[in-house]
């Protein structure tokens, strides 16, 4: 699909609803905004940061899991299937876990069936992990380990079905309380591969003043799919919930709308806990690769940060968090002592070596790792409270 041949059909779609096309003078980016637009605010040098913050303000406060009704509820009125969260393992391509809603048609793309057992034209709210920005947690605002990913998906659009999704995404930001007015669209193109070859993403970025809410994609995606035509030729329209919900709340903070208001832990630690209890809840045990090895890495980073205490608590609230978008494998109890078990075994390890004392066993909590250090006179109940009383 031509690069033209793409954005003269959007074009043609937006402009009759008063849509004008502009060229960012810091990147070039092509801008379709109803005011005249000169910078695209995608990147620093292209306009101030948090802006957004000072668009008008709504009275009441909303959840992300309201935000996610609304955007479902809309969807199934303009006839998408709504379809449920699919688990967080990623099971073909080229990442471990779950990173996007698209990802639902995986079997398809990596030749495993010839046809999808979703929907081709569908709306997912899918609970995703992206490990790529993790370093930037609590430092750059907005990011976070795991969000959900709303999106509609439609499989076989053409262009002008896909200028449509992107058309229901705008009254829906508009219902939201989101004035269109200050929201632009930014147009790139991007050479993509899934790991199934090359191919060119059309690309949106949903731009509320400066922050990013999603992005519509359209493609011809290669598959490695034997029978059919070789290719998906889809409209993915996704938008990152808790960032909705930040542009609506706007609050002082992206971290403010996923977090506890109390915050007895840091933004990172936070981080960390949110994105456990999701992997724990889903299935995901830690182990020495894949979705696994990402689960350990998660919890050796928690164990680092908070050396002496585990919480169950902010297990117990993001557990509540993520039970309103992903059907849950595991129960609380579960989920909380396959994190606290590995949080355990980390912390016995450091115990043992830093003491010299003999090594935990496999699977033993830190509780039952020191009484058994006090039964075997290693050391003394006293000795111990004045080591790890906080
Ligand atoms: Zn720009």
């Amino acid at each position: 699909m031509q690069t033209d041949q793409v954005l003269s059909a959007l074009y043609e779609c937006f402009r009759g609803k008063g849509w004008r096309l502009y060229t960012c003078t810091t990147c070039n980016n092509l801008i379709f905004s109803k005011n005249a637009k000169t910078l695209c605010w995608r990147r620093k040098e292209c306009g101030q940061e948090k802006k957004f913050l000072s668009l008008p303000k709504q009275k009441a406060m909303v959840v992300p899991g309201q935000i996610k009704d609304v955007i479902e509820k809309a969807a199934t009125k303009k006839g998408y299937n709504r379809v449920e969260s699919i688990p967080l393992t990623a099971n073909h391509g080229k990442t471990d876990l779950i990173i996007a809603g698209v990802q639902l048609y995986n079997d398809v793309i990596h030749g495993k069936a010839i046809q999808s057992c979703f929907p081709d034209r569908c709306v997912i709210s899918q609970p995703c992990v992206r490990m790529q920005f993790a370093d930037k947690v609590g430092k750059v605002d907005g990011i976070s380990t795991a969000f959900v990913n709303t999106c509609t998906e439609h499989v076989g659009a053409t262009v002008v079905e896909h200028a449509f999704a992107v058309d229901f995404w705008l009254d829906v930001l508009s219902c939201l309380g989101l004035h269109v007015c200050d929201v632009s669209l930014v147009y790139r193109t991007k050479k993509r591969n899934w790991g199934t070859g090359d191919f060119l993403s059309h690309d949106l970025f949903f731009m509320y003043g400066d922050l990013e809410l999603g992005d519509a994609s359209y493609a011809v995606v290669p598959t490695r799919c034997a029978g059919g035509s070789g290719v998906l030729q889809i409209s993915d329209v996704g938008f990152g919930v808790e960032r909705i919900g930040w542009a609506i709340n706007k609050t002082d903070t992206y971290y403010d709308v996923l977090q506890p208001w109390d915050m007895q832990y840091t933004t990172e630690v936070n981080d960390l806990y949110r994105t456990l209890t999701l992997l724990a809840m889903t299935g995901v045990k830690p182990g020495p690769k894949g979705a696994g090895l990402q689960f350990r890495r998660l919890a050796k980073q928690l164990y680092l940060l908070t050396p002496n205490i585990f919480s169950f608590g902010l297990v117990s609230y993001y557990f509540r968090y993520w039970g309103s978008f992903t059907t849950c494998l595991c129960g609380l109890e579960v989920s909380s002592s396959v994190i606290s078990r590995e949080y355990d075994r980390l912390r016995n390890n450091g115990i043992a070596s830093n003491n010299n004392w003999p090594a935990p066993k496999n699977d033993e909590s830190t509780e039952e790792y020191l009484e058994r250090m006090v039964y075997s006179k290693i050391v003394t109940p006293s000795e111990l409270r004045k080591m790890y009383t906080p």
